[in-house]
């Protein structure tokens, strides 16, 4: 704990950290110690973990890295971080973040951006960046994320990290800040695959506060993580011709693919039809669900209230305007607009249909093959700003990482070499519904 301190105190231009439990992190360190000492310590026994933002943890600030949720403190711990305490965790601190996870570059918080540890003039990605950078910059062991359409993922690979999101309902969201319900799950931020698995293997399973949390019984995937056979491996062939891709991370993708070729593996290029829809699809339907989930914060019931209401509908809309930053009230119009009475059929239901055809589609494509493989991102990290102004060129940076969103599959980024100027390049492996086992399995291998 001494040691991520001192390391969180150099780095502190990182700005990855929101707040750090110094005195707690060492008395629960102790307690472990006493634990270790006596034969009674837990799976995580000394494993160092930060929080993103979003994670409920009793008696401790949650904001979202929001102003309108300024003052608040969780009245509960979620079931994700209640597990990981139970098996000895020790929690180091809250991490920044896009404000209420929206966001690919971490340029949304209202705490100011997240540096990538690699270089600094970069984004970390988004929107667990802070937790990202983290680990990257060994600020903690591990570090824990959401991710609602890549936000685990995309920054573990402009950090060159491991970022897992598993299966939807795999991991409880009791104590997540809701965003786009149906999309999202907690993720891990790991050095290793072996730490990513440890981890599920802890938070996963059923939750009596949260009814949608899978019933299915949870492997010890941390114990089984050797590869058996040959596998048969899919990349959705136009993938490897979006305009959008750098070459380096073309040349990493073709790399993977020759040398699994070169193992004895089977690799084929499949067709997607759906690549340009999903992008769009992924944006109605979340920001839908953000804006019905965020009506909750209205200047009555948390954080933020305006001094300058004169009413209560002043005292809404005053709150909101002075709480909520720019990305968040955009995705809020937008979602309220999709889902009005007027445009409902036309983009909200249309959009529901769409992904139930890449659903579809993608377990079409699970059935035949055991993986898909295709990048993280389309780039490495870029530069602070280059983005900022142009919402939809960041929402294209979600390209390769909402396919596994809108279809509810597992997905793991791996870090895969980097450019020619020293960034971190992630490729991505998706794989079957609750299938983390054979995942983890194969992302060891192929690292
Ligand atoms: N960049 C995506 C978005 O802004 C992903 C966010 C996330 O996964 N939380 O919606």
């Amino acid at each position: 704990v001494r040691f991520y301190l001192q390391n969180i105190q150099d780095n502190a231009h990182l700005n990855a950290f929101l707040e750090v439990f110094a005195d707690e992190a060492l008395t629960q360190a102790e307690a472990v110690d006493a634990k270790i000492r006596n034969g009674s310590a837990g799976k995580l026994a000394g494993m160092v973990i930060g929080l993103k933002d979003v994670l409920a943890y009793k008696d401790h600030t949650l904001q979202s890295s929001s102003q309108i949720l300024n003052g608040f403190k969780s009245l509960f711990t979620g079931t994700a971080v209640q597990r990981l305490l139970n098996e000895d965790a020790i929690i180091i601190g809250r991490q920044n973040c896009d404000e209420f996870a929206m966001g690919a570059s971490n340029e949304n918080s209202s705490f100011g951006n997240v540096l990538n540890a690699a270089d600094n003039s970069k984004v970390p990605g988004g929107s667990s960046g802070g937790s990202a950078v983290a680990v990257q910059a060994d600020l903690c062991f591990a570090s824990i994320g959401s991710d609602t359409g890549g936000s685990v993922r995309q920054p573990a690979a402009f950090c060159g990290v491991v970022g897992l999101k598993p299966t939807y309902s795999r991991i409880s969201r009791y104590g997540l800040v809701a965003y786009a319900s149906s999309f999202d799950q907690i993720g891990t931020l790991t050095h290793s695959v072996e730490d990513a698995a440890l981890l599920l293997e802890v938070m996963a399973g059923a939750d009596e506060f949260d009814s949608t949390a899978s019933q299915r019984e949870v492997p010890a995937y941390s114990q089984h993580l050797e590869v058996s056979g040959k596998k048969k491996i899919g990349y959705i062939k136009d993938t490897l011709e979006s305009p959008g891709l750098q070459p380096e991370v073309k040349a990493a993708m073709e790399n993977a693919i020759e040398a699994l070729k070169a193992e004895g593996h089977t690799v084929e290029a499949v067709d997607f039809p759906y690549l340009a829809y999903m992008v769009p699809t992924y944006y109605i339907l979340t920001t839908a669900e953000a804006s019905s989930n965020l009506s909750r914060f209205d200047g009555v019931k948390y954080g933020h209230r305006s001094e300058q209401a004169t009413d209560l509908n002043s005292l809404y809309k005053k709150s909101r305007a002075e709480g909520f930053g720019e990305e968040v009230q955009r995705r809020i119009m937008l979602g309220t607009f999709v889902l009005s009475a007027s445009y409902y059929d036309a983009y909200y239901t249309k959009a529901q249909k769409v992904r139930r055809l890449i659903k579809e589609k993608t377990d079409e494509l699970l059935s035949r093959f055991d993986f898909l493989i295709l990048p993280t991102a389309p780039t490495t990290a870029f530069s602070i700003g280059e983005n900022a102004k142009d919402p939809l060129a960041m929402y294209l940076a979600d390209i390769f990482t909402v396919q596994a969103s809108l279809a509810g599959v597992p997905a793991i980024s791996v870090p895969a070499g980097t450019d020619a100027t020293n960034l971190p390049i992630g490729l991505q492996l998706i794989g079957r519904s609750f299938e983390e086992q054979e995942l983890f399995a194969f992302s060891k291998y192929l690292t």
